[in-house]
């Protein structure tokens, strides 16, 4: 057998002990901070890392050298201290060092029951965890007198040797078997599914016992001072007398702490002892600048506290604690800022449901929207409608929505749709909405005839029925889920003003409707940088217009059409300017194919041929004429204002029109116009052209004079390439990564959801581009553009306004290329705010 020498290499934590985090791991430290702090901690020895692994390798260790230090007749318990606390490790054991003499010993000072209930405990998790003996085992062995004598037969038994007397061998054991659980493969699996690296090490502490059990007031409990879902400041925890360790967690007669009409409470029994407790918790948040969960004992009315740990915390009392302590002056805002995980606050604008509630699962798909909303099913935007008119919640689910669909989603709480991914209509509208979404949830059968929904273990769902729709984690959950409301508050505000101070991009918001544009402004973005026009377009009254616009068959025609159209646009954007109060306002032009405007069915022809008091067969041809084998690369966007310029004209008139009516109520506005899916020079100057004419004509007209500016939405990658000669006609340029990712990877946005998983989980692409921007290839497109850009024109504004706009990763991307400003759905301005101060206050180096 290999020889090995006997280890001694252990610690005594004191103040000025060299205690290391790396060495001794987080709870070796965090004892030496609360020693530091004076609070009554037993007295506790640390073993570092490399003792614990050689340890595991076999090396016998001076166990004896360590119970010295804890005097004649000693009892310890040891707990493993790796340096991240949520790695786990192996549990702690307690009351080593009792045997036959110090059990006798125990009688007389802490009563027989008390002497008995303890070293039955400890033979017991000595056999579990260190002798490795089935726990079943003691199944039967029952509470009380002749307990211990059970369980010692019963070791003996299994064992073939009497238990342990010697207390050296048995913290030599415990110590080994702690040391060994590490090295196991589950722990390994398990430490590595939470971050750990390979080589994560543990470090073990040796402590007094302090013990809960005793003559007088003895016990064990935790106690936090903010509540871990809101992050209020409230005492909260358990107590149990005559119990050890954290059994208070689990036993259901435990003690309330503080005084409560519902039973007993420790501030009752023992008030001076809760003033203690609360003192030291003042302590531990002023030095440790942190809320802290404390572990403590009580013996015969001595408090001792055994351990502290960081409170666990929902999101939203994460946010809370953080700007709490930053306005105590405990930490700095800067500090406050950076300890809240950006993608955290989408938790917060929304309810969310509950977490500590049941789910019940009936589909899965693409968290396209967070928050959560439960309601009736229905199967049809009218469906929406009816149950909005009549004040009753609603889902909406759809195959896919199309634009004929919005306004079932206004009506809607939240939708769920089979198909699509995350830049499909669904996905884009909900999130402008801040509806809760779940989308290309392909495990659903939807028989939308039968007003019918099959689960994936094939239950029914039927319109009536009940469901909730859980947009944050992509999931569909049959029934009324519990729900935490949004918490958008004083704490939430405070933050983001302090992150505001630290960021140095702009952020503005999409937003296409005066609900949007209000969204945007109570979450303080910077502007509209990309308004939607054809949005406008839906409302019932102008799809009808619209429509006879499509369908005219003459100029003039059309001309009359648009005149009706233009002062419903006009007031769309006066009151957009008015909302926005002088902030940057960018207006794409009208960018969808037409036939986005065409009746889908016979019955919506047969009503369009009424409408427009032509025959069907006309109606139907017509529509036939405008349908494309691919509309998002058909006619769209700049082809429209160059093949039918009538649209564009129009446009420009209502934005110019606007700006003059909204200096006149005193807020001037200079309006950024912005020409979509570019993909040449001409189409620009083609376009740049006609809208000087219609501002010089209006600015004529009206006696009045306005700046505006012209831009393109740079979208198609021969834009990206060729963006140093359209810089020539452009002031700005925005990327629309949406379609630039479409036709960069010559994928459709609407049909990628079907395969985009297996694509990710067979690493063919690392994540959905849709999603999080794809640096490199589509990266390099916008690092391309904005590079010719400003090579042409130095002043050039560069932004994005892609669905990417508000994602931490794509405005790290952003800021180190130069750009001005992102621009996101409205709900997503706090995350972009935050994010952006956090890669200011990091240096953003090499993310
Ligand atoms: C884009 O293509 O990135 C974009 C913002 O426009 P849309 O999503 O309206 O096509
Ligand atoms: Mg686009």
């Amino acid at each position: 057998m290999q020889k090995f020498d006997l280890i001694t290499e252990f610690t005594e934590i004191t103040p000025s002990a060299a205690i290391a985090t790396a060495d001794h791991g987080w709870k070796a430290k965090c004892l030496q901070r609360l020693v530091r702090l004076e609070l009554p901690v037993p007295g506790t020895v640390a073993l570092p890392a490399r003792t614990v692994r050689m340890i595991a390798a076999g090396h016998p260790v001076d166990a004896g050298a360590i119970l010295a230090r804890f005097g004649p007749a000693p009892l310890i318990s040891v707990r493993a201290s790796p340096a991240n606390p949520d790695w786990g490790g192996p549990a702690t054991i307690l009351n080593i060092g009792l045997n036959a003499a110090r059990h006798q010993a125990l009688c007389e000072t802490h009563g027989e029951t008390a002497a008995d209930a303890l070293y039955t405990r400890f033979v017991q998790s000595y056999a579990i965890h260190v002798a490795r003996l089935d726990p079943d085992m003691f199944e039967d062995v029952k509470p009380g007198p002749g307990a211990l004598t059970e369980v010692l037969r019963l070791y003996a038994y299994e064992t073939d040797e009497p238990f342990p007397e010697d207390p050296a061998r048995q913290l030599s054991e415990v110590l080994r078997s702690m040391a060994r659980a590490w090295e196991g493969t589950s722990a390994r699996l398990l430490r590595s599914a939470k971050g750990a690296p390979e080589d994560a090490a543990l470090g073990l502490v040796v402590q007094e016992m302090a013990q809960g059990i005793g003559q007088g007031i003895s016990g064990s409990g935790v106690i936090q001072f903010v509540d871990s879902v809101t992050g209020t400041q409230r005492i909260t925890g358990r107590y149990l007398g005559q119990s050890q360790g954290r059994d208070a967690l689990a036993a259901r007669e435990a003690l309330y702490l503080t005084r409560d009409p519902r039973g007993p409470s420790l501030e009752d029994t023992a008030p001076e002892i809760m003033t203690e407790l609360i003192r030291h918790g003042a302590t531990c948040r002023d030095k440790l600048r942190e809320e802290m969960q404390i572990e403590f004992t009580i013996e015969d009315g001595r408090l001792s506290v055994l351990d502290a740990v960081r409170v666990a915390r929902s999101a939203r009392a994460g946010l809370r604690i953080a700007v709490a302590l930053a306005e105590d002056g405990v930490i700095s805002p800067r500090e406050a800022v950076l300890r809240v995980e950006p993608r955290a606050l989408s938790e917060l604008l929304h309810h969310q449901v509950d977490p500590r509630g049941l789910r019940d699962v009936i589909a899965n798909g693409i968290a396209a929207s967070p928050g959560a909303a439960t309601g009736r099913l229905v199967f049809s935007a009218e469906a929406a409608q009816g149950c909005a008119a009549r004040d009753e919640d609603c889902i909406l689910v759809r195959r896919e929505t199309a634009p004929e669909d919005i306004r079932g989603m206004h009506s809607a709480v939240a939708v769920l749709t089979e198909r699509g991914g995350m830049t499909s209509h669904a996905a884009v509208i909900a999130r402008g909405l801040g509806l809760p979404a779940v989308v290309g949830a392909s495990d659903l059968r939807l028989d939308a005839k039968e007003k019918r929904l099959t689960a994936r273990d094939g239950r029914i769902f039927r319109e009536g029925d009940v469901i909730t729709i859980d947009g944050s984690r992509g999931e569909a959950l049959a029934g009324a889920a519990e729900m935490l409301p949004p918490a958008l508050d004083e704490s939430f505000r405070q933050l983001l003003s302090w992150a505001d101070e630290f960021r140095d991009i702009g952020v503005r918001a999409n937003a296409d409707t005066p609900a949007d544009a209000a969204t945007a402004r109570r979450f303080d973005a910077q502007g509209i940088g990309l308004c939607r026009t054809e949005h406008m377009f839906f409302e019932e009254d102008r799809f009808v217009v619209m429509r006879e616009m499509i369908f005219a068959d003459s100029p003039a025609d059309r001309a009359s059409a648009l005149a009706r159209l233009l002062p419903m646009q006009r007031a769309d954007f006066t009151e957009l300017f008015g909302i926005m109060q002088g902030l940057p306002v960018c207006i794409r032009l009208f960018d969808p194919p037409l036939h986005e405007f065409l009746p889908a069915t016979r019955e919506g022809l047969r009503e369009l041929a009424e409408a427009l008091a032509r025959p069907l067969s006309e109606v139907t041809r017509r529509a036939e004429a405008l349908r494309e084998v691919n509309p998002m690369l058909g006619m769209r966007g700049v082809r429209l204002g160059v093949v039918l310029p009538e649209i564009y004209d129009m446009q420009a008139q209502a934005i110019f029109e606007a700006t003059i009516e909204s200096a006149k109520r005193g807020a001037p506005i200079v309006p950024e116009v912005m020409i979509p899916l570019v993909s040449a020079r001409r189409e620009v100057e083609l376009v740049k052209t006609r809208i000087d004419a219609v501002a010089a004509m209006v600015r004529t007209r009206a006696k009045a004079d306005f700046d505006y500016k012209l831009g393109v939405m740079v979208e198609t990658p021969r834009a990206c390439l060729r963006a140093g000669e359209i810089a020539q006609h452009a002031a700005f340029l925005s990327f629309g990564t949406n379609d630039l990712t479409q036709m960069t990877y010559g994928l459709s946005r609407d049909d990628a959801g079907r395969f985009m998983n297996t694509y990710v989980q067979q690493g063919v692409f690392p994540e959905d581009p849709f999603h999080i921007l794809d640096t490199d290839g589509v990266g390099e497109l916008l690092l391309t553009g904005a590079e010719r850009g400003r090579h042409t024109r130095a002043d050039l504004k560069l932004s994005i306004c892609g669905e990417h706009g508000g994602d931490p990763e794509s405005i790290a991307f952003c800021r180190r290329a130069g750009f001005d400003y992102v621009s996101c759905s409205p709900y997503r301005v706090p995350m972009a705010r935050l994010a952006a101060a956090h890669l200011a206050l990091t240096g953003n180096v090499d993310n």
